[in-house]
């Protein structure tokens, strides 16, 4: 399995959710055993000696592969959620949509001090929510933050915004944005 293949099997969606966007399907990679594999098996390769303790993944399609890589590597995983789904003491970060404000959480005691973590979503596009992942981890005080996406959505700002916030970004491919 190459790069190139897995690439190919993410499917484009026109005009997905709205208007004017090419919505990037990565369902389409995972129903196929071997570009999951690849997927879970290239951030194990990336990921493994660095020490990292806990995979953070962002809701909801930062669920699906950061358990599996966590448990490759040695990690546990932490899930940072939309607004009241966590059910004990959370912290929050809001966050500038281009439509109004989001908000995430991520549970008080899930990361300490002694924590070096890895944040892990599906796509980097604008990095704003990204960005506030980081800013929530952040607030728990950990010692280092790796940040992964499988798709970088080429043409828009993600990597550098997410550099300018003094984040390691890495992303196991690049898609261009109107591709
Ligand atoms: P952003 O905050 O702009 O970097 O957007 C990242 C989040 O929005 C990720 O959780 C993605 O799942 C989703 N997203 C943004 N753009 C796309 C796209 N073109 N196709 C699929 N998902 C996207």
């Amino acid at each position: 399995m190459t790069v190139e293949e897995v690439k190919n099997a993410i499917r484009n969606v026109p005009d997905f959710p709205i208007p004017g966007i090419q919505f990037k399907d990565i369902t389409t990679a995972l129903d196929k055993p071997e570009c999951l594999k690849w997927m879970r098996d290239e951030m194990v390769r990336r990921y493994k000696n660095l020490g990292i303790t806990q995979v953070v993944g962002i809701e909801s399609r930062g669920f699906i592969l950061a358990p599996a890589v966590a448990m490759e590597i040695g990690a546990g995983f932490v899930p940072i959620r939309k607004p009241n789904k966590l059910p004990a003491e959370t912290v929050s970060v809001t966050y500038a949509k281009e439509y109004g404000e989001d908000v995430i959480q991520i549970h008080k005691d899930a990361l300490d001090e002694n924590d070096v973590v890895l944040i892990h979503d599906d796509i980097l596009a604008t990095g704003g929510s990204m960005a506030a992942a980081i800013e929530l981890v952040k607030k728990l005080g950990v010692k280092k933050i790796y940040v992964n996406c499988l798709i970088e959505l080429e043409g828009l700002p993600g990597r550098k915004v997410l550099s300018e916030a003094g984040a390691e970004v890495d992303c196991l491919m690049g898609i261009e944005v109107d591709e």
